[in-house]
């Protein structure tokens, strides 16, 4: 089978690196892609959203199968626009359309959605500017801390913990009034704040039928003990010890199911990854978050993990077959740390040449923010690489992972030394 993988980071290589290993392959496109997957397949040379090139590119190369890797061309349509095609009705898809992809794409649809099927989540209520003055006299009576978020897809950055009245009323304004992340705060969502320990939970699904893939723990903040500001995803580990089978229980009875109903039941059809952010709030499973794509850097522990043909899976999920297929699961454990560009999440550096690649031993290397220039490979997003050690003791794990962080140069790299001790610790 012939597959056109679209996305070009961590999560990607990822993908392309577990997806080669199934016999179940022939030949394995991404677009755009980085210098990781050009080691195993054939990178294209368009964005991934880039709808016309990617039907094209189905044609030339007899794609079979599309796997999306990020939201943006899910909330787009990118599934839709294929389907609407007369000559592509044989294309499968891993990834929902852009209704499924409003879970993510909309945190007022997706609250909605969790209210109508009774699934667990903090209590909220979305304001647009039309009823901004309600808005502010909820922000006034509310307890502290008050959670905000921008209903749109706003790259990670559109959910604010206000520690006072004060700050909530300001970032309300600001995304209200001034639009702060464009059109995607023109509704704001004000929530309940809940304290507990997050865990992130992946699911495929065929739409009747699903799996549960390893869970994991991010580490979101740029600074060590989790300080500093937000960034895409400082690193990972799974499998969590909190994860326990009791609360794996809960989440599957309370969380999951209710979810496969509720799209079945609004009829919205759905085959791709379900990502759900959880908080365990005293023992009880509450959704912080869906996401309609896999998590980076969670793909990255979460596949070095799978012992099945992954390909089989997403096939199966894609045609609806999944009820054939069984996960096998490895007992080891993944941690990645992702060594990042100077500056980053803000003003960062680019075009850095990377050394010590060569030098790597016992780590799997997944190239992000990366690109290729006259044979040399220098950095070119805040993201550069994320790296993963295995092995059947977390200490171990942590330290391939770290080691690896440590041997890549380039100048002006940085990267959390603290990833899975909390883990580590919360083991001891
Ligand atoms: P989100 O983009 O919805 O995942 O939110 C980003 C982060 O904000 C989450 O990973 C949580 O750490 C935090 N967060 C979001 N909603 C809540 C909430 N209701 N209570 C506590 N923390 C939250």
């Amino acid at each position: 089978m012939n597959v056109l993988l679209l996305g070009s980071g961590g999560r990607e290589h990822a993908f392309a690196w577990k997806i080669s290993q199934s016999p179940l392959l022939s030949q394995l496109f991404i677009a755009p892609g980085n210098p990781g997957t050009a080691q195993l397949g054939v990178n294209l040379p368009f964005g991934y959203s880039d709808f016309p090139a990617i039907i094209e590119a189905i044609k030339t190369y007899q794609i079979e199968l599309v796997i999306v890797g990020p939201e943006e061309p899910l909330v787009k349509g990118i599934r839709d626009f294929i389907e609407s095609q007369e000559d592509l009705k044989h294309v499968t898809i891993v990834g929902p359309g852009s209704l499924g992809a409003q879970l993510e794409g909309s945190k007022d649809f997706s609250k909605n959605f969790m209210q109508a099927h009774g699934i667990p989540t903090a209590a909220s209520k979305t304001f647009t500017h039309a009823n901004a003055e309600e808005g502010l006299t909820y922000i006034a009576n509310h307890s502290l801390p008050i959670v905000l978020k921008a209903d749109g897809l706003a790259a990670g950055k559109g959910v604010i913990i206000a520690q006072s009245h004060a700050e909530a009323e300001k970032a309300f304004k600001e995304m209200i009034f001034d639009a702060k992340f464009g059109e995607a705060s023109s509704k704001v969502v004000i929530e309940q704040f809940l304290r507990g320990i997050e865990l992130s939970v992946f699911v495929l699904t065929d739409g009747d039928n699903y799996v549960v893939l390893p869970e994991a723990k991010d580490y979101k903040r740029i600074g060590e003990n989790d300080e500093g500001l937000n960034t895409g995803g400082m690193g990972a580990v799974s499998p969590v010890p909190f994860a326990t089978e009791r609360f794996m229980e809960l989440v599957k009875q309370k969380v999951i199911e209710p979810t496969i109903q509720g799209l079945k039941s609004d009829n919205i059809p759905y085959q791709g990854f379900i990502f759900i952010g959880l908080m365990n709030h005293e023992g009880e499973p509450y959704v912080i978050e869906y996401n309609a794509r896999m998590g980076d850097p969670e793909t990255e522990v979460v596949l070095p993990r799978i012992e099945s043909d992954f390909l089989s899976l997403l096939i199966a999920a894609a045609q609806g077959k999944l009820k054939n297929e069984n996960l096998q699961i490895s007992n080891q454990y993944a941690v990645t740390t992702m060594v990042v560009a100077g500056g980053y999440p803000e003003e960062y550096r680019k075009g850095d040449p990377l050394t010590g690649l060569e030098k790597v031993e016992d780590a799997l290397i997944f190239h992000a923010g990366t690109r290729e220039q006259n044979g040399q490979i220098i950095t070119s997003g805040g993201r550069v690489m994320a790296l993963t050690g295995t092995s059947n003791t977390l200490e171990r794990a942590i330290q391939k992972s770290q080691k690896a962080a440590q041997t890549i140069q380039f100048e002006g790299k940085n990267f959390r030394r603290d990833i899975g001790l909390d883990v580590l610790r919360y083991n001891s």
